[in-house]
């Protein structure tokens, strides 16, 4: 492909550069979304517009040209560097303006500026590379374990309720000695169940206190029902699957899936060279299996046909799962790293630059470029859910413990207003016709069978 060129036409040269006259700056870049991208003959992107803003504050003016080997730059065996790193120490370009890390070994051959933009090593894979446990649990996943219990134990409270008002309440039991009690404990507990799937089970409460309850309950049960399947929908959307692959360690242990990095690129160099068995172990892998890619554009399509898991830097992976939403970055990264800008060792440039990049990131330009190119327009990505958690809820369940105390409330009231019409008839004090009452419902309800009490007299 023909380089393309940007040639920006400025007045003074940059201070200390190349002073034999108002010669452009040789700046070597590669094509890598959304750093240098075309457009048409020209060129955009975050490097691009990061060199325009740089050419602005130090005014100079710039050729920019495709690295010709389409590296980023690594040693060969006898010691020679390779792509953009490699163009700079030649002399054949004055800067290399990339995606370009900041490494010890290249730190040595070249001088380099201060990191423009942070990042770490991750990976990402296609989604759907998932552990066939997980989706039984993903029903359960749907709420957080507080959350089941906190559902458990307002389950628990309401059929204890329900039971309690039912046997307190005269206008539920009105005659306790003659009258079965139409909610012991086990319907009680079946009731709740019924309201919590939607199916009623009657019978139904018949006294205001037992209906409170009741309907408290419903609601309560609506807005639990509401909330599960509308987590669900859009955990299932979100196609939240536990990934099996989590880790460098998962990668590591496993035959199933192949993975590799860009070739000659820092992120393979640093697998190369670290001490960590796991991350050496990966390299040994890679090196042996033979798969690297040759550009990032490359390591996205091997991922996103599957079984393939592309290693590399964290702040790239991100924008590739912001664009594919079918990829998924693994939860780990590591090694953190800068992207820098090149220049030839004891070049007067790299301070400029340096207090330059300073400068545009301390006026949070580099945050407006790093917005203006990081669009995400895989949008159902977005909302990944979560477990919910009962402080998501509180309301609901703080409704619900209201109405339990209301019902009883109510129910206690009923039975008041009973016991004092009784003491009122027979003379006696309210406080001892009420626990009288109260013993009585709670004796276990056994019916009195008529006669019985006439027998038991005799
Ligand atoms: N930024 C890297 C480098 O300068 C290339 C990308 C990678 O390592 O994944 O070599």
């Amino acid at each position: 492909m023909a380089p393309l060129e940007i040639i920006f036409i400025t007045s003074a040269l940059l201070a200390g550069t190349r002073a034999a006259g108002p010669q452009p700056l040789r700046v070597t870049t590669i094509k890598e979304e959304p750093y240098v991208m075309s457009k048409g003959s020209e060129l955009e992107g975050f490097c691009i517009d990061l060199l325009s803003a740089l050419s602005k504050k130090l005014d100079f003016k710039y050729d920019v040209h495709m690295v010709k080997d389409g590296r980023y730059g690594t040693t060969d065996d006898s010691g020679n560097w390779n792509g953009m790193i490699g163009e700079v120490v030649r002399g054949e370009a004055d800067i290399a303006v990339a995606p370009l890390t900041l490494t010890a070994k290249r730190e040595e051959a070249v001088d380099m500026t201060k990191p423009y933009m942070q990042t770490g090593i991750s990976f990402i894979l296609r989604k759907g590379l998932a552990s066939e446990d997980s989706h039984f649990l993903s029903l359960l996943h749907i709420f957080s374990t507080e959350m089941w219990i906190s559902v458990l134990v307002a389950y628990l409270l309401t059929s204890v309720c329900i039971f309690l008002v039912a046997r307190i309440s005269p206008c539920e039991w009105k005659q306790p000695e003659k009258e079965q009690n139409s909610f012991p404990l086990s319907h009680s507990f079946w009731y709740t169940v019924g309201a919590l799937t939607l199916q009623g089970v009657g019978p139904h409460p018949k006294a205001l206190s037992g209906r409170v309850i009741t309907a408290i309950w419903w609601l309560f049960s609506l807005v639990l029902l509401a909330c599960y399947f509308a987590n669900l929908s859009s955990w299932l959307r979100s196609d939240n699957e536990q990934l099996s692959f989590k880790s460098f360690e998962d990668l590591a242990n496993q035959n199933l899936i192949e993975y590799g990095t860009i070739k000659d690129s820092s992120t393979f160099t640093f697998f190369k060279n670290s001490n960590n068995p796991t991350y050496h172990r990966i390299y040994e892998h890679i090196k042996k299996a033979q798969s690297y890619s040759l550009s990032a554009e490359e390591g996205i399509r091997k991922a996103q046909k599957g079984n393939y898991a592309f290693i590399g830097e964290s702040v790239f992976l991100d924008l590739a799962v912001a664009r594919y939403c079918n990829l998924t970055r693994a939860p780990e990264i590591i090694s953190m790293r800068g992207y820098s800008i090149a220049a030839p060792l004891g070049s007067p440039l790299i301070k400029n630059l340096s207090v330059a990049i300073l400068r545009l990131s301390e006026s949070g330009e580099l945050d407006y470029l790093h917005s203006k190119w990081w669009v995400s327009s895989c949008l159902a990505n977005n909302g990944k859910s979560s477990p919910l958690k009962p402080a998501s809820l509180k309301g609901i369940f703080l409704i619900l413990a209201l109405g339990l105390g209301l019902g009883l409330f109510i129910a206690l009231m009923e039975l008041a207003s009973k016991s004092r019409n009784i003491a009122n008839t027979q003379q006696k004090s309210c406080c001892s016709v009420f626990s009288a009452e109260l013993s009585q419902r709670f004796r276990g309800g056994e019916v009195t069978k008529p006669g019985s009490s006439d027998k038991n007299k005799a």
